[in-house]
């Protein structure tokens, strides 16, 4: 924290709370959150830690629902502003009873905007000719989704609270198909599961793991 009076007043303060069993305070900083712990600080946690885990806390929300009223409920989503101006809401496809692989990219382009499906674009087509060729699988076999189930403006990347707003969904629905394994396309993918804020390609073939499922880190196509 760049204020040390601030740091110095709240840790004085902590020490008041300390005893009434407020032992820690979280200060975020803009750039990241820190712990203080009385005059200590704890940790440092980057935003995309603290991202992921407010997600996961999220994602309980839906834990009780199946995926037809998982999808029920993102079709009529209002929680954040690409809401307004959707034209389809692009939930997911494929095979959803433990697929061999799950695609994640990062949100719907306009063809799939217009046609409620994840990856028909050009991106799209790259991706199912690596499905076909590359693997030797149909789009049916494996269930490709995104982060975000609104297109952003302009392809603009998913800003940090439509992200945040959308991810429960991601995870109820990695939850309930339970995937062999999954495959994040791209570094917001790859961030919205992993927290982890690191350039795709150092991460990229190095294999992760997401609530016990394997992840594999790769390119956007
Ligand atoms: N790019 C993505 O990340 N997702 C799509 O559905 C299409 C393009």
């Amino acid at each position: 924290m760049k204020n040390s009076t601030l740091r110095e007043q709240l840790a004085e303060h902590l020490q008041v709370l300390a005893p009434l069993g407020v032992p820690r305070a979280w200060v975020n900083t803009g750039g990241d959150e820190l712990i203080l712990e009385g005059e200590e600080e704890v940790a440092r946690r980057s935003n995309a830690q603290v991202l992921s885990e407010r997600n996961q806390e999220l994602s309980d929300e839906y834990s009780s629902f199946n995926l037809e009223e998982l999808r029920a409920s993102a079709l009529v989503c209002t929680k954040c502003r690409l809401c307004e101006t959707r034209n389809k809401v692009v939930f997911g496809v494929g095979k959803t009873d433990k697929p061999l692989i799950a695609f994640v990219g990062e949100g719907p382009g306009a063809d799939e905007d217009k046609q409620g499906e994840p990856f028909v674009g050009r991106a799209g087509q790259l991706l199912t000719a690596a499905i076909n060729k590359g693997l030797g699988l149909t789009r049916e076999d494996v269930y490709i989704a995104n982060v975000v189930k609104c297109r952003p403006p302009e392809n603009r990347a998913p800003l940090p609270d439509e992200t945040a707003s959308c991810t429960p969904y991601l995870f109820r629905q990695l939850e309930l198909i339970q995937p062999k394994v999954i495959v994040t396309l791209g570094q917001p993918a790859q961030m919205a599961l992993s927290g982890v804020e690191m350039g795709i390609t150092k991460l990229r073939g190095n294999w992760q793991t997401w609530r016990g499922i394997k992840l594999m880190p790769t390119f956007h196509p």
